[in-house]
């Protein structure tokens, strides 16, 4: 994923996933997902339109592919598969939490953290999910893929109004819980909203397993977004959702400032662990 699927000066550049190996010592590497468990979230024909790309080609308005993004992907959603395997934190890209069942949006390709899930629940004989989405973006391709399914609780924090422009404040579901966060929000406001929101919602569900859709572009130097998240932040909010169920596993999502990023991460492990 360092080499695949190289982007030009897309903000989700292959240098997101170097800057991580060479900070965060002691990664594996995982194997690509197979298409099966792709198909799981993703209709058949979209996959194979992903394979068929052969030229840079833009798949929606933000996400570039090329010929080597087919592989990209299965590597990103294989990662995320191997992370709810053994409990870890998948590095990877293209992030996944924007993708729908049949078309790639906002750089997502597969939705990584919707395939590992639905792993869990057809290999790992785990019946109920929760996945917590704090990525500053609305988590819409996830929402899409579970919104009629309540076996799978996602709860998704972010900015609003802001891209995708989905996620407000009337956009809510039974297992669907959407908390818009105004621009310049910071820890407090997001501790305060995940302690008094996010956690009773999720503890009444009584998920078996919490997947973090773990984005860091809520941070206050990223430069998508608006939020003032800092490193404490991402590692409060790590320590809280891993104490959500007693399986959890983790999901890189965005994140676009390369200086800061693997100082996010390891504060984000540091809270997991
Ligand atoms: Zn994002």
């Amino acid at each position: 994923m360092v080499r695949l699927h190289p982007t030009g000066h897309h903000p989700d550049t292959p240098r997101r996933l170097e800057v991580l190996l060479e900070a965060i010592p002691n990664w594996i590497e995982a194997a690509p997902a197979s298409v099966g468990q792709v198909e799981r979230c993703h209709a058949r024909d979209y996959i194979e339109q992903v394979r068929a790309v052969d030229a840079p080609t833009w798949l929606d308005g933000d996400t570039i592919a090329s010929e080597t993004s087919f592989e990209a992907a299965l590597l990103a959603a294989g990662s995320a598969i191997a992370a709810v395997e053994h409990g870890g934190f998948a590095l990877c890209r293209p992030p996944g939490h924007h993708a729908r069942p049949a078309a790639a949006m906002g750089f997502c390709i597969f939705d990584n953290v919707a395939i590992a899930a639905r792993h869990a629940q057809a290999e790992l004989g785990i019946e109920r999910v929760a996945i917590v989405d704090w990525d500053v973006h609305h988590g819409n391709g996830t929402e899409e893929i579970f919104r009629d399914d309540d076996s799978v609780f996602f709860v998704s924090m972010h900015e609003w109004p802001f891209y995708p422009g989905s996620g407000g404040p009337q956009d809510q579901a039974e297992t669907t819980l959407n908390v818009p966060l105004g621009a310049g929000c910071g820890d407090e406001d997001y501790e305060r909203a995940f302690d008094h929101v996010v956690e009773p919602a999720v503890r009444a569900f009584e998920p078996e397993l919490v997947l973090v859709s773990a984005g860091f572009d809520a941070h206050a130097e990223d430069p998508l977004a608006g939020m003032n998240v800092t490193e404490d932040g991402f590692r409060e909010l790590s320590r809280r959702s891993a104490a959500l169920a007693p399986r959890c596993a983790v999901v890189l999502e965005g994140g676009y400032n390369l200086s800061t990023l693997p100082g996010l991460v390891a504060a984000a492990l540091d809270g997991f662990s």
